[in-house]
């Protein structure tokens, strides 16, 4: 499968049209931003990292009845998948306090949650993606309830699937961003990425940081960790 034109890029990747309408090519890149684009940089492989870490994951997910829209992967940084339209939403859970929920609720990061906690946010750059409820979102015509209730559900499932997973690695999955998108025949899947830029993940055993916010929070060794978090990953 041939990349056709360029339909969208991102910040940390492109999206690219095939001769087939159902089906896209995501193609990932080193250039990494944080706090809505201000800070700007470059990680030497993450590209690679996300896009094969994205896909094990997927697999995992496909396996444990989460519909994604990996279809395969064609080299290191580019993977065909299913051709949806994004919900502009950024489905967020958290499992311990971190970034801007101690932030916003004055809770010390590492914190444990009570429960697994969902938030939204409005995917929408120039106002800073702020943080939106169900009625909301339903107001503004988003997503409507059917949607909201699989992303809601999708989502519990995915981070259960994750938690688990992550552990048997020796990473202890602390927060997570997911996007879903929706197939022309109206399906809810699991779409974007699942990687190093978008979970915060600790080492169970350190609480190391092994995740963007050493890109975020200038922590050092970010090439190094991408890598081995992708190595434990594979392993
Ligand atoms: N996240 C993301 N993209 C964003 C915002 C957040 O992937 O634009 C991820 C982030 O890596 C973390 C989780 O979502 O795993 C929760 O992030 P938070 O709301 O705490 O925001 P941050 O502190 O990163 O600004």
């Amino acid at each position: 499968m041939e990349k056709r034109n360029q339909l969208y890029e991102g910040k940390a990747k492109k999206v690219y049209a095939t001769d087939d309408p159902d089906l896209f090519i995501v193609s990932y890149k080193d250039d990494a931003t944080a706090f809505n684009g201000e800070k700007k940089g470059s990680i030497a492989g993450k590209g690679a990292v996300n896009n094969i870490m994205s896909n094990i994951v997927f697999a995992l997910l496909e396996e444990a009845g989460v519909p994604t829209h990996l279809v395969r992967q064609l080299s290191d940084r580019d993977t065909l998948v299913k051709a949806v339209r994004i919900l502009p939403l950024e489905v967020i859970v958290r499992n311990t306090a971190a970034g801007s929920f101690s932030k916003r609720y004055g809770v010390e990061e590492g914190t444990p949650l009570a429960q697994p906690t969902l938030e939204f946010s409005y995917k929408k750059d120039e106002l800073g993606d702020p943080l939106i409820n169900d009625d909301h979102i339903l107001a503004l015509g988003l997503a409507d309830q059917a949607d909201l209730d699989r992303v809601r559900i999708y989502t519990r499932k995915v981070n259960e699937v994750m938690k688990n997973f992550f552990e048997t690695k020796g990473l202890k999955l602390i927060d997570f961003k997911i996007e879903f998108g929706k197939t022309p025949d109206g399906r809810i899947i699991l779409a974007d990425e699942v990687s190093p830029d978008t979970c915060r993940l600790w080492d169970i055993e350190t609480n190391e940081k092994m995740d963007k916010d050493r890109f975020r929070r200038d922590l050092g060794k970010v090439e190094e960790t991408y890598q081995a978090v992708l190595e434990r990953v594979r392993a």
